[in-house]
């Protein structure tokens, strides 16, 4: 588990995106951050990974990923 499950919502940057893979169907999708704090408000991403659902409608297992956009890029 990396320091990062301790985030939430809030604390991520302009620059830092979130990301979702599924645990059943694989690829990783990237989520939009307002949105979500919109639908379930502002939560631990340790918290997120129970509360995602992927639109093959699975819930379990789904992993949740940040990445960093280099703004050097
Ligand atoms: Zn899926």
């Amino acid at each position: 588990m990396t320091a990062e499950a301790f985030e939430n919502l809030k604390n991520l940057s302009e620059w830092e995106v979130l990301g979702g893979r599924c645990a059943v169907c694989g690829p990783v999708s990237w989520l939009d951050k307002k949105a979500i704090e919109r639908q379930i408000g502002n939560q631990y991403l340790l918290n997120l990974r129970g509360k995602l659902r992927c639109s093959c409608g699975n819930r379990i297992g789904n992993e949740v990923l940040i990445e960093r956009i280099d703004r050097n890029a």
